[in-house]
């Protein structure tokens, strides 16, 4: 067990906040207790966030010179991946393959990011007057960025990224259950020479550190990835103060398999979308409609491969579903199995953890695909964030796309046909942030996410993923002394 400081405007000093713990979910084990932050912790943070912003060492420089910054911190991640992807995986239980992967795409963001910066450009604007007119972009303040524990180093440098190259400072509020990979991540930027005060990492509870954050006067914006309930509590505190939010919420992603699809593909598309982090993912393919005429053959195969996943400790690079992030959790998800029973389902494969061995300390829970229910069912309409699919035949495409749009979430949806025509016209109308076409739970930082819908509010990524950063000003520059018109009235 190590200890651990909080990152509080770029000085690293004990929390003052309450114990927080992480521990191992493959065993259970304590790997970290350290005081959280505290509300002092985050106003100390906010006031070193301002002051450092307004800086002219940050303030002035060009943006090539703030992009060098990002590409510093880029290759500081790059040279981390191992020592990231092994305080992920004891921090959250994610199998080793999947948290390097998500290291190397928080550099990847980095250096997208300062590309992107050193490429932005203001404009000019078709004058209609005898003036100029410029629309020019400026940064906001200090950001709050709200993280959750399914994917940290991910979703920290996705807001953290965007947030420096606009110019801003930013404080982090990591989830509580998993401090330890956004505090390795402030390592790394304070040791790209990131100036002081830009950078908090404040791990704590959110109902107070994150809520303090929220409230904040001089917080400009806050960037939120988490749940439904709370984004919109955190909707309304900011629309008390007029403060711009971005929120990336839950999902209940439906993927449709229709009659002329390749069968082999689909199904492994199509475990991989819900399987993977063990379902810990909001745009997770949790609610599968598939065709009629080929459904009994496809869901046979599609649960054989199922029960041949490797579910595992997370450092053995044979497992493909590790354990959940905590014991709570994996009770969570067990309950909402035993809801799916008695709402009729019948389950196919798993609905239950693992026994003996490495499974009686660990989180586990066997991945586990239902039938028997329709898409009303609580099952199908709530998020259960785990390893949870559901299966439903359909007949009629004219009811289908109702049903797939019929969900308080918007996140994603996955189509598998070889027929173009049909994949277009399901695209566009379907109401959903993302849609993957014979593929899913592919990314590119060039590509903008966000939901519909109770999915959330606002884009990530891509090059105005800057922008949603900044706040936008126009200026008019006037080009001769021609008289105003009122400068000729006369007494
Ligand atoms: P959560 O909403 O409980 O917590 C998210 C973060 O908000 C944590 O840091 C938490 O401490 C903080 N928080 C909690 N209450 C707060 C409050 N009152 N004020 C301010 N901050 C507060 O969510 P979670 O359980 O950590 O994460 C799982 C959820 O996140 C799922 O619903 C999942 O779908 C969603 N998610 C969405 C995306 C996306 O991009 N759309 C990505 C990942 C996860």
């Amino acid at each position: 067990m190590t200890e651990h400081k909080l990152l509080v405007g770029g000085k690293w000093q004990q929390g003052t906040g309450p114990l927080i713990t992480s521990s191992n979910p493959a065993t259970g084990n304590i790997v970290a207790e350290f005081n959280g932050a505290s509300v002092a912790d985050v106003n100390q943070a906010v006031a070193r966030g301002k002051l450092a912003m307004n800086d002219p060492a940050w303030r002035d420089l060009k943006p090539h010179q703030r992009a060098d910054y990002l590409h510093r911190i880029a290759n500081g991640l790059s040279e981390n991946i191992e020592k990231i992807a092994t305080i992920q995986t004891m921090d959250t239980g994610k199998c080793l393959s999947e948290t390097r992967a998500l290291a190397q795409s928080a550099a990847g963001t980095f250096r997208y990011m300062a590309a992107a910066l050193e490429t932005l450009e203001d404009a000019v604007t078709p004058s209609r007057g005898d003036f100029l007119t410029m629309s020019v972009y400026e940064p906001m303040g200090v950001i709050g960025a709200i993280t959750p524990w399914n994917s940290p180093i991910a979703s920290d440098a996705q807001k953290v990224a965007p947030a420096l190259a606009a110019g801003n400072a930013v404080v982090v509020k990591s989830a509580e259950w998993t401090p330890l990979v956004s505090l390795e991540f402030g390592r790394i930027c304070m040791e790209a020479g990131l100036p002081e005060g830009l950078l908090s990492i404040l791990p704590g509870k959110g109902s107070v550190v994150g809520d303090a954050l929220v409230r904040h006067p001089d917080i400009k914006k806050i960037s939120f990835t988490g749940g439904t309930s709370t984004g919109r509590g955190i909707a309304r505190i900011a629309a008390d103060k007029l403060m711009p939010v971005s929120l990336e919420l839950g999902g209940k992603s439906p993927t449709i398999v229709f009659e002329d699809a390749d069968i082999d593909h689909a199904i492994n598309g199509i475990m991989y979308g819900v399987f993977s982090s063990t379902g810990q993912s909001c745009i997770a393919g949790s609610r599968l409609f598939v065709a009629e005429k080929i459904y009994q053959e496809f869901v046979d195969e599609l649960v054989a491969r199922t029960k041949t996943l490797n579910v595992g400790l997370p450092d053995d690079a044979k497992t493909q579903v590790a354990p959940m992030v905590t014991m709570a959790h994996r009770n969570s998800v067990a309950d909402y199995v035993d809801v799916a029973r008695a709402e009729g389902a019948t389950v196919l494969c798993g609905g239950k953890s693992p026994e003996g061995g490495i499974y009686e300390t660990g989180a586990f829970y066997m991945p586990t695909i239902l039938s028997g229910l329709d898409n009303k069912a609580r099952t199908c309409q709530e998020e259960i964030f785990g390893p949870v699919l559901v299966v439903m035949p359909f007949e009629d495409e004219g009811d289908l796309i109702e049903q797939a749009n019929d969900s308080i979430y918007g996140l994603a949806c996955g189509l598998w046909t070889r027929d173009y025509k049909k994949a277009h016209a399901f695209s566009r109308k379907i109401n959903t942030g993302t849609v993957w076409i014979n593929t899913y739970k592919q990314f590119s930082i060039s590509t903008p996410f966000g939901g519909t819908k109770d999915s959330g509010l606002g884009r990530e990524k891509g090059k105005d993923g800057i922008r949603a950063y900044m706040n936008q000003k126009s200026i008019y520059w006037g080009l001769n002394e021609a008289p105003l018109p009122w400068s000729n009235v006369k007494d």
